[in-house]
């Protein structure tokens, strides 16, 4: 059979953008995701950060896979809509949950503020959505025509974020099939709250996420133990601590590490004079506020240890030390607040990469005091003001926000090990446990090096295996 053509319409020179479209011969296609594109990362049709339209052909789409609901996987879907997509939209049964709220979010950020607009496109959207249980198979192009080929796909969790997941995609024509498979993102094994993703059988052709392809993690244990350890140090001078993180998935994975630490250390001392029971810890970002409560709602798909704390009477994400910052005003008061006292405190705020989002009225007022700290607990961007801070901080350097220059005299610290992804032992092991291995290995989403040191190590170890960097 001709093997299903597969183009990458983004995550291709970065990690964000990701879109992938599989075309049967016959010219019916998917996509798996349709995300956007952030920092300097761009597609080869154009599309960037600041150009968002669709611009392939998306009649012959008979549906859109959605791995999960980060904003890089799912922020292009208004714009997959305005482009006349009315096919449905296949995703696990806590993404659809999640998907309308990211992408009210989305609308109001980038397309519009009039609510009723904002609703009536929800409406649109939840007409499409078909959610499907994990490991159950189901077709979405049926067979027909002349070469007419069937598709079909099939979930299986992969640990990143809640409702995560890996997709199958299996193609059959003249009784011979080709069995794709899409990493999305693939989470670390002992990712808080979710369960760890388990290899599926085998597959023809692999298309592979390699953000970390270049790294080593901290074991969980060693990264909770520095997280507390840095925690400790950054509270030392007094100051908050501010932590750009994702509204989804790593807020909530932060606060559950969180509430383990203040558990373990309750009448222990936090910050001069502020024992942990007492030290104010704030989300500041309604968004994240909202997905915490989703992942409330989402209790049967935690993991089995996120359930006995709950037995235990414990609240992994909703403990006595947190607030959540809701309006503007409030929002405005605390960053002035926090800035002119220095009061202990650990804030948590959007955007994850600094992108936007409250973090950046933080960054505004406290980048310049040494008493505060910035801790990244996950992957930068190259062109992102995170990824500046990251790299020029520790030097004394400055980064520009909304056109103007801010040097940084607070702490810059990084928890490279924090990530809701797979490092390179994970990737490979995610490989090595298939029964059968792919014979076709396509590299996306991580920058040029992570995905040329994985590549090399891949080609080592698996002779017969084509590893390719589209
Ligand atoms: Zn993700």
């Amino acid at each position: 059979m001709l093997t299903p053509e597969i183009i990458h319409h983004g995550a291709v020179d970065g990690v964000t953008g990701s879109c992938h479209q599989v075309i049967l011969p016959d010219g019916r296609s998917i996509l798996i995701d349709c995300g956007l594109f952030q920092g300097a990362e761009t597609a080869s049709d154009g599309a960037s950060s600041e150009q968002l339209e669709i611009k392939f052909p998306v009649e012959n789409v008979a549906a859109l896979v959605v791995t999960h609901v980060h904003i890089d996987h799912v922020g292009r879907i208004p714009y997959l809509l305005a482009a006349g997509f009315k096919g449905p939209i296949i995703c696990t049964e806590a993404s659809a949950h999640l998907l309308p709220m990211v992408l009210e979010d989305a609308l109001k950020v980038g397309f519009t503020r009039n609510q009723r607009l904002i609703d009536r496109f929800l409406q649109q959207i939840r007409r499409q959505i078909v959610s499907l249980p994990y490991k159950q198979w189901h077709e979405v192009v049926p067979g027909g025509g002349l070469n007419g080929a069937t598709l079909k796909v099939k979930f299986a969790q992969a640990g990143h974020i809640l409702g995560s997941a890996y997709v199958e995609v299996n193609v059959k024509q003249n009784r011979e099939n080709h069995r794709i498979l899409f990493s999305g993102d693939l989470g670390a094994p002992y990712t808080p709250l979710l369960p760890a993703p388990s290899s599926p059988y085998g597959a023809d052709t692999l298309v592979l996420e390699s953000t970390y392809g270049d790294r080593l993690h901290e074991n969980r244990r060693e990264r909770r133990r520095r997280l507390q350890v840095l925690l400790l140090r950054t509270l030392a001078n007094r100051g908050s601590v501010l932590i750009p993180a994702f509204s989804i998935g790593r807020t909530q994975e932060l606060l559950y590490e969180l509430e383990d630490i203040i558990h373990r250390n309750r009448q222990k001392q936090a910050a001069p004079q502020v024992i942990w029971d007492d030290l104010d810890i704030l989300i500041d970002s309604p968004l994240a506020a909202d997905f915490t409560q989703g992942y409330l709602r989402l209790k049967a798909h935690w993991d089995r240890e996120a359930k006995r704390r709950l037995s235990a009477g414990r609240h992994p994400l909703a403990f006595d030390q947190l607030t959540t910052i809701d309006s503007h005003a409030t929002h405005l008061q605390t960053v002035d607040y926090l800035t002119k006292t220095a009061r202990p405190a650990i804030v948590i705020a959007a955007s994850g990469m600094c992108s936007g989002g409250r973090i950046v009225n933080y960054l505004k007022a406290m980048l310049g005091d040494p008493r505060h700290d910035l801790l990244f607990v996950g992957y930068q961007a190259a062109g992102t003001p995170g990824r500046i801070i990251q790299q020029y901080g520790p030097r004394g350097g400055y980064v520009e926000l909304d056109g103007k220059r801010y040097d940084i005299r607070a702490g810059v610290h990084t928890i490279s090990g924090y990530s809701a992804h797979a490092d390179q032992n994970d990737l490979i092991n995610f490989i090595d446990r298939m029964r059968r291995k792919p014979q076709h290995v396509r590299l996306v989403h991580g920058d040029e090096e992570a995905k040329q040191t994985l590549a090399m190590e891949l080609r080592k170890r698996y002779r017969e295996m084509e590893v390719r960097i589209p």
